[in-house]
């Protein structure tokens, strides 16, 4: 197809009648599809019935601690727990505390630790220029808690390596800058996982914040799609190498493993970090959910029981990945309005069209009952400065459905850029 771009006025509008014609026929479908945020579909959830099943009389209660997991006990979580998540992040036994049912409140109780009794310094509350760094597009959900917390949010592109470092090591020469998001396997929305440099400039960075911290969201850790899956470099080591264990605090969770809002989350850092952690934690909780804890352990009792878990779910979400990637390349190539990424795991496609067009291709797709993630979610304050940003989540519709969002996208995408170009 011609692109977009190069065509005359008379062939743009040609094109333009021609898709408006496939935008009233999908109006008539009266469709409700989904593709707003990260969910597991349904047949995702399935492959974890059989953990529902566990602990019971005949599996018995009592972990390898010796402590009966339905009382209470355990700040840190159960041994086995712990040992998973080990494995999972690449780190030592000794750095996990394996908790609830979220990461995420893993690092809201970070940040707002940080906030009112401070995390190596003192607490951020008393710096009224406290500022925090945003690799966009990024996770919203990231954003949002410093942005409750009052830091001033600064954006650091990225790109398929992962953030601007040059920006992100000379922003940390202010002691006001306290911390990063940092997404760095198939990273959420682009996919992306950051290179061998970007992990070792990440150790080697000298914040004058001694109180900086990287919140390393390996949120998507385990999720390959493909058997030759991202590698990641481990950072924990690159930081005892560099002598700068302290700085980065890890979390992971099994959420999109077995089940969203009822697996189980660690965060996992140096003994300081930990230490300091717990202080906050012993009077927060007397321990976690350790039933559900050797729920998971038992059905997932190491890392081969999690990639083969994976391998099930890569088998139900790939060719959703592929049905929205089809059509992006049948429709879109070539028309220069839009670009898209095509990651190898994670749970997200970046869809950037023209500039200027995302907020009236969400608009569009609402028209046509496909609810997208609002559009300028991904960058700091839900503003997009290029007003180009969707991030595209093809895991929850059923397989049937996923394409006709993909085509309701698609025709979206090229209405709306027709629209401004005409
Ligand atoms: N971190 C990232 C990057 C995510 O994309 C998500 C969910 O979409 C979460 C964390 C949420 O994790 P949890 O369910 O463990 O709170």
């Amino acid at each position: 197809m011609k692109s977009y771009l190069e065509m005359t006025k008379e062939e743009r509008s040609a094109e333009f009648e021609s898709i408006k014609a496939q935008f009233e026929h999908l109006k008539t479908l009266k469709l409700s599809l989904d593709m707003s945020r990260g969910k597991p579909g349904a047949d995702d959830l399935d492959l974890s019935n059989e953990m529902l099943k566990m602990p019971n009389e005949t599996t018995g209660f009592v972990g390898e601690d010796g402590v009966d997991t339905r009382n209470y006990g355990l700040l840190d979580g159960i041994k086995e727990a712990k040992r998973l998540f080990a494995e999972i992040l690449e780190m030592p036994e000794e750095t996990i505390i394996a908790g609830g049912n979220s990461s995420l409140t893993m690092m809201f109780d970070t940040i707002a630790q940080g906030m009112i009794k401070g995390l190596g310094d003192k607490p951020w509350i008393f710096d009224e220029k406290r500022k925090f760094l945003c690799p966009a597009p990024g996770y919203d959900r990231h954003f949002a808690i410093t942005e409750y917390f009052g830091f001033e949010l600064i954006t650091i592109p990225v790109d398929e390596n992962g953030p601007d470092m040059d920006m992100v090591e000379e922003y940390v020469k202010d002691s006001s800058v306290k911390g990063i998001w940092c997404v760095p396997k198939y990273s959420n929305p682009n996919g992306t996982t950051y290179s061998d440099e970007v992990v070792r400039r990440f150790a080697n960075l000298k914040p004058a914040a001694k109180d900086f911290h990287i919140m390393w969201d390996n949120a998507y850790v385990v999720h390959d799609l493909k058997d030759d899956g991202d590698k990641l470099l481990n950072l924990y080591d690159e930081c005892l190498k560099a002598g700068s264990e302290d700085m980065p605090i890890f979390f992971a969770s099994t959420s999109k493993v077995t089940l969203p809002g009822a697996g189980i989350a660690c965060m996992a850092g140096s003994p300081k970090t930990l230490a300091m952690i717990k202080e906050r934690m012993k009077f927060q909780v007397i321990g976690p959910d350790k039933v559900n804890q050797l729920r998971h352990t038992a059905f997932l009792p190491d890392l081969k029981a999690v990639k083969e878990q994976m391998r099930k779910h890569a088998e139900i979400i790939r060719p959703k990945f592929e049905a929205v990637l089809n059509e992006f390349d049948a429709t879109l190539n070539g028309l220069d309005i839009a670009k898209w990424t095509k990651p190898n795991g994670g749970y997200f496609i970046s869809l950037n069209v023209m500039e200027g067009c995302a907020k009236r291709v969400g608009e569009l797709c609402k028209e046509l009952g496909l609810v997208l993630t609002k559009v300028g979610a991904t960058y700091p304050y839900g503003k997009d400065p290029h007003n180009s940003n969707i991030r595209i989540a093809p895991t929850y519709p059923s397989a049937e459905d996923i394409n006709t969002a993909a085509k309701v996208l698609s025709v979206a995408v090229r209405y709306a850029a027709l629209e401004k170009l005409i």
